[in-house]
């Protein structure tokens, strides 16, 4: 917390300016309410657009401080691994126990037997990748795991299909958008950018249609969408690859784009007819792996290619599956 703070002496609550710290990318406004040294409650900003406002898992940051479950203390296993049974330590008993396995560990095999797995899901000081990093690299350095758990897919495939590590427009550019499709995506709970649930809310506002997919109802389905098209979990690339064929089939493809601008379409298009497999890429295919209806599968392929410009925005979560990269490659595709 930073010492930015406001004193209510009419309430003995000190109002205190800090962030959140979930890791998804948004870092929004909490202002913490204290009294006697207890945060009663968080409050976000209130003030002109745009408001770095935090959504309803950030304010909900007190069931998570205050969890009976929060680890508060080092505790060592004295049970069977998966038994569930741990003993509290002092904080010297746990640092030494950690430092004399390290110290160990690199004599015997030398640093680079060390792994280091990050992956916080959160971004505050003490609990991110970097200090541990750096204390690591201190001691001689370590091995880390290749690739990133959590936008893995959408990286390789944006290097893969545009050859750069991101791809997108500003948020302000929804508003041209004459179609918005939120896919695998909820920013009523990880906005990715503070100025996402303003835009989406002006977009809504201005009568821009939004379509959610998803296996659940989320919060921004029900808050923003006019449609939500629930899908079975970890089968969206079955149902990009029949969208694309429908409109290649239906001549909605933009040939002089595709002419002008990318390399391999033949390919690509030689894949969802069939032509390698015996299996055409067929909204009939697609129906049987996702349980969306083939009606519904062409409908929303027609209105994605009729309505320029329409905004596909994928979310990173369908990717982290197993060959989740391919529903990335198939959405920037
Ligand atoms: S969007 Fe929500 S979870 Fe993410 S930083 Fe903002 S308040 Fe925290």
């Amino acid at each position: 917390m930073s010492d930015n703070q406001i004193v209510d002496n009419d309430t003995d609550v000190k109002i205190i300016n800090t962030g959140c710290c979930h890791d998804c990318g948004g870092r929004c406004t909490l202002k913490a309410h204290v009294k006697n040294g207890k945060i009663i409650r968080f409050e976000t900003d209130n003030g002109d657009e745009p408001q770095l406002r935090a959504c309803a898992r950030g304010r909900a940051y007190r069931q998570k401080l205050y969890s009976p479950d929060r680890l508060k203390y080092p505790m060592r296993r004295i049970g069977e691994r998966g038994e569930g049974k741990f003993e509290r330590i002092s904080w010297d008993e746990a640092l030494d126990t950690v430092a004399n396995k390290l110290n160990e560990v690199k004599d015997k095999y030398g640093n680079s037997s060390i792994l280091f797995i990050p992956g916080a899901g959160n971004q505050g000081m003490l609990h991110g990748v970097t200090p541990v990093g750096v204390m690591l690299n201190n001691f001689g350095g370590y091995t880390r795991m290749w690739g990133i758990p959590s936008y893995e897919g959408a990286l390789f495939a944006s290097m893969a299909t545009y050859g750069t590590m991101m791809t997108g427009s500003a948020r302000e550019d929804l508003l041209n958008s004459k179609l918005i499709i939120m896919w695998g995506w909820n920013p009523a709970n990880t906005v990715w950018d503070p100025g996402t649930p303003l835009m989406l809310a002006k977009a809504r506002e201005k009568g821009i249609k939004i379509i959610v997919i998803d296996p659940i109802f989320t919060d921004s389905a029900a808050i923003l969408a006019e449609k939500w098209i629930p899908i079975r979990p970890g089968t969206d690339t079955a149902m990009l690859n029949a969208m694309a064929y429908v409109i290649i089939t239906e001549n909605l493809h933009d040939k002089a784009f595709i002419e002008k601008y990318t390399v391999g379409f033949e390919k690509y298009n030689a894949y969802l007819m069939g032509e390698d497999d015996n299996t055409p890429k067929t909204p009939e295919w697609a129906e049987e792996i996702t349980t969306i209806p083939a009606e519904t599968i062409k409908d929303l392929a027609r209105e994605y290619a009729k309505n320029k410009p329409a905004a596909l925005l994928a979310g990173w979560g369908p990717a982290r599956t197993a060959r989740g990269e391919q529903y990335s490659r198939a959405a920037n595709v």
